[in-house]
């Protein structure tokens, strides 16, 4: 476990306090993420909530939308939300994209800045499937978000890892650098990106489920517009 205090030492010019990291596929961004991101930044008083969308993602089949579509609907949906953030540097990478990588880039260069890595509950319990997901602790808070109808795993390596790492405590995310995992109860809003891109795939409007501006570039677009995108 990391213990390496946060240090006030930061770089000239760079935000201080932890960073909050979302990442996803986000295809596409809905409220279901917006609303935990927003959550999470109040609560845990972060002053950055940084949206990383993923490139090529290693667990999953290819995207529906283009990586500059997704790209343009994170965008779009973050904009004007002081705190939030777009990277995207995963986009940029080549080749397969591991948050282990990302997350060994941004302690590069923020050696002191608490990261604090954002992952639903289903996310968290298909960890061990990440690559050298023993070693994320060692560089980012792990932060997890409830999501509807999932339990916090309590034996296996997670149950272990929860034991020797949980915390209750906020202030462990803003003291420490890394190391340790927090979980918080988010609104649980039942929407996935799986359902939005069937309803829309349905010829149904995905109007109220994600920002007026995400609605208008997949219309625009026709991202989604085909039979094959309820597969997933
Ligand atoms: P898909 O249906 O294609 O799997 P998704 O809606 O789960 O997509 P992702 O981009 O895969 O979206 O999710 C990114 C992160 O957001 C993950 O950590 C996931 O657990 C979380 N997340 C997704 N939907 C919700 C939701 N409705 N409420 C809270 N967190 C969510």
């Amino acid at each position: 476990m990391s213990t390496t205090r946060a240090s006030a030492a930061f770089p000239a010019g760079a935000v201080s306090g932890p960073m909050g990291i979302f990442g996803g596929t986000f295809d596409p961004i809905h409220y279901g993420h917006l609303r935990t991101a927003y959550e999470l930044l109040s609560t845990l008083r972060l002053p950055e909530m940084r949206f990383m969308p993923a490139g090529n993602p290693p667990h999953r089949d290819a995207t529906f939308a283009s990586n500059d579509q997704r790209l343009e609907m994170v965008r779009a949906a973050t904009a004007g939300q002081p705190g939030f953030t777009v990277d995207d540097r995963e986009m940029r990478r080549e080749g397969l994209s591991y948050t282990v990588e990302t997350l060994a880039e941004l302690r590069a260069e923020a050696p002191h800045r608490p990261l604090c890595l954002v992952v639903g509950m289903d996310a968290v319990l298909g960890l061990p499937k990440w690559h050298r997901w023993r070693d994320l602790l060692s560089l980012a808070h792990l932060v997890v978000a409830h999501r509807p109808g999932w339990r916090a795993p309590s034996m296996g390596p997670l149950g272990e890892l929860l034991v020797d790492h949980g915390t209750g405590t906020v202030s462990d995310l803003h003291d420490l650098v890394a190391g340790r995992i927090y979980i918080h109860a988010v609104t649980q809003l039942e929407i996935s990106s799986t359902d939005v891109r069937a309803l829309i795939g349905a010829g149904r409007d995905p109007r109220y489920l994600m920002p007026e501006g995400v609605r208008r570039i997949i219309l625009e677009s026709g991202c989604y517009a085909r039979k094959e995108v309820a597969r997933g």
